[in-house]
């Protein structure tokens, strides 16, 4: 795995820190628990999607586009982290959201993701639920080029083999820290949604020989489907960076048993996760994602599936802007 060999603007703040989670440790009594401060990652409140964009929007240039589109949810964290970095490059951007929750409420539909999106200056439409929101963004890509600009589209959640890179880069950059600090990683832990962190991560895991088993907490799919979806970017992942065949079916594993009512709905575990990241160790999670992973975490250690004498690595992987579309889950 090399790769310096593949074009990359540099957008983040990395290293992200690797730092201990003292009081949650103690309070759950089980492993010790670390966070890889993917939230940190410093464009635009931070979050996963920018080391995949540090890939993905090296491509948008090397093909001169003038646009950049994409989509998601309505509060999409990806939505919002192309948005800074397309303003950061001097590109245009394109949003199609899609209303996959059918919250109404003011803060859900205008502030979090949608207040960034509009402060940097991306263009946004709008899409009902249940459409093949791929297909309506590459027929609003055709529009633009009609109108003669170079359009490049971004699938949703920056998930194909481009932007699993970044996440192979920061599967390599976790194991430096861990070898610095001279601590082993037992497990890694995070939230899966469409695949592409996951997918890198264990791209990068398996081409290092890590030997490190990933858990994805999945925020939508049943597991089937999920693994099924990592798996298939996690190949394409290994073939452009020519390691072909590195990855099993078996090295692809999602626990979706927290997943709650769906996508974009905390469950009662979720809302629970939050508080206790945000008043044991001053971390912000989100409603969508980390929150999910981090009930996931913290169940499994309650359970003693993760136990007292091994070292999890929980990666956040960012989102709580999110927190200001969800005034009403946090209503008492
Ligand atoms: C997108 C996202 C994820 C999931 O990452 P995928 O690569 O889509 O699986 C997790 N957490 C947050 C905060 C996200 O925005």
């Amino acid at each position: 795995m090399h790769l310096a060999r593949f074009p990359r603007v540099r957008l983040g703040h990395m290293n992200t820190p690797l730092e201990l989670l003292p009081r949650l440790t103690e309070a759950l009594d089980g492993p010790e628990i670390w966070i890889k401060r993917d939230d940190c990652t410093g464009l635009s409140t931070g979050g996963n999607k920018t080391r995949k964009l540090e890939f993905l929007m090296a491509d948008a240039l090397a093909k001169n586009a003038d646009i950049v589109l994409t989509q998601g949810a309505t509060q999409s964290n990806h939505a919002r982290q192309t948005a800074a970095a397309a303003a950061k490059l001097g590109l245009k951007c394109h949003i199609l959201l899609e209303d996959r929750t059918g919250m109404t409420d003011i803060s859900y539909k205008e502030n979090g993701n949608v207040l960034l999106n509009n402060l940097h200056g991306a263009s946004m439409e709008h899409r009902g639920p249940g459409l093949d929101m791929n297909a309506e963004m590459e027929d609003a890509a055709e529009n633009f080029r009609k109108e003669g600009l170079n359009a490049y589209t971004i699938p949703g959640g920056g998930s194909n083999s481009i932007g699993a890179l970044g996440y192979a880069n920061c599967a390599q950059e976790l194991i430096v820290q861990s070898t610095e600090m001279g601590h082993a990683i037992d497990h890694i832990v995070h939230a899966t949604g469409s695949a592409g962190t996951q997918a890198g991560l264990i791209v990068g895991l398996k081409a290092l020989n890590a030997q490190i088993p990933l858990l994805g907490i999945g925020v939508r799919a049943q597991k089937e489907k999920q693994e099924e979806n990592v798996y298939n970017v996690a190949v394409e992942t290994a073939k452009k960076l020519g390691c072909d065949g590195i990855v099993n079916r078996q090295d692809v594993v999602a626990n979706c048993d927290y997943v709650g009512p769906g996508y974009g709905f905390p469950a009662q575990s979720t809302l629970e996760a939050i508080d206790i990241f945000a008043r044991l160790e001053g971390i912000l999670l989100d409603p969508v994602y980390s929150g999910k992973g981090g009930a996931g975490l913290i169940d499994l250690i309650r359970k003693k599936h993760f136990k007292r004498g091994q070292r999890i690595v929980f990666v956040h992987t960012g989102g709580a802007i999110a927190l200001a579309g969800y005034l009403n889950s946090f209503r008492s």
